[in-house]
């Protein structure tokens, strides 16, 4: 029997998250579909209105009814752009899911090529590389510093981990929980959840053609907090003592020792009956002061996140791939 395209598995998802760019959608759904049409592949675009007040939604409405492969939800105000991928991501049913942009910077010419990597050459998740990128060098510049350290603290090998167009195996979408401002390191969420086969390609951009960024200066300071907390958390995440507790005794044996020279040698002093200074002109004293304090509240901070892993209801939550006779 020939299976129709209703009856085969959907090829492609296409995750669309927007805010305000009521402009680029229609030629952008147009271009995606001529995309898909030339290439045979069996779609759903899903569009997700982040809270948009202009007229994205009415754009959006009408698209769908022209192309039955639109599908869209709207959030009721602007929650961020990791929001709208992790809705979308759950909506998304295609064997492949693909991420861009609204406002026409990725171009729809890239799915294609993107698409064969997954499914020929069994990459989890593909990150699109902007190598001539036509944006503001207030921009480039700081993310040229930013995709650095990304690289460094994460081992993962990109050029670009914020790049709007990417493109994943459903398993992965479906396996990671993109929240906050965390959508800039999916490719690290992806790889925390057992995905390695990742991968990159360098791909097409534009310069905005309508609106304008949604994101200001302060991307670069959130960026960087937010890589901070998710290299701790993968690292010491489920293990707050192993970082608290070990600075903590560490701080907590130099206080010990000093405090221990301190008091010997004023003791050394008063038994050879030589005129000693006081123990609190002494600059160790001061040292074994602050030590001591800090490495107490280190290991009590420790202590604390433990009791509160302890308790969190994932503590035990792993994710189980394969398994052979399970229980009942
Ligand atoms: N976006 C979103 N919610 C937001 C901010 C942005 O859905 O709160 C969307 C935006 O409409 C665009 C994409 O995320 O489709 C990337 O945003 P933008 O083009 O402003 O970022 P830039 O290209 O300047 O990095
Ligand atoms: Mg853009």
């Amino acid at each position: 029997m020939k299976l129709t395209n209703q009856t085969m598995a959907l090829q492609l998802s296409i995750v669309v998250p927007l805010y305000n760019e009521d402009e680029s959608l229609r030629e952008l759904d147009k271009w995606i579909k001529e995309v898909a049409q030339k290439e045979n592949l069996s779609y759903e675009v899903i569009y997700v209105n982040d809270g948009s007040n202009d007229r994205s939604w009415e754009v959006i409405e009408s698209l769908a009814q022209e192309n039955p492969n639109v599908r869209a939800i709207s959030f009721s105000r602007n929650y961020g752009k990791s929001a709208a991928l992790f809705a979308g991501f759950d909506m998304a049913e295609g064997e492949v899911v693909i991420t861009m942009d609204a406002d026409l910077q990725d171009s729809p010419e890239e799915i294609p090529s993107l698409r064969k990597m997954i499914v020929e050459e069994n990459y989890d998740l593909v990150s699109g590389w902007k190598r001539k990128r036509y944006d503001p060098i207030s921009k480039t510049l700081p993310s040229k510093l930013f995709n650095g350290v990304a690289s460094w603290l994460s081992g993962i090998k990109l050029h670009d981990f914020n790049c709007g167009l990417k493109a994943y195996k459903k398993d992965v979408v479906k396996n990671i929980e993109v929240y906050g401002e965390m959508h800039r390191y999916i490719p690290i969420l992806a790889r925390e959840a057992g995905f390695y086969n990742i991968g990159e390609k360098v791909v097409q951009h534009q310069a905005r053609k309508y609106g304008v960024t949604k994101f200001g200066l302060n991307r670069f300071i959130n960026g960087f907090l937010d890589l901070l907390s998710i290299h701790f958390m993968t690292k010491f995440g489920k293990k707050p003592m192993h970082f608290f507790g070990a600075l903590g005794s560490v701080m907590f044996f130099v206080g010990v020792l000093s405090a221990l020279y301190v008091g010997g040698s004023k003791l050394w002093y008063v038994f050879q009956n030589i005129p000693a200074e006081r123990v609190t002109s002494n600059p160790y004293f001061y040292l074994s002061l602050g030590a001591i304090l800090l490495g107490t509240q280190l290991f009590l901070a420790g202590f604390l996140g433990e009791l509160i892993s302890r308790n969190s209801t994932e503590r035990n939550f792993y994710k189980i791939s394969k398994m052979i006779r399970e229980k009942e």
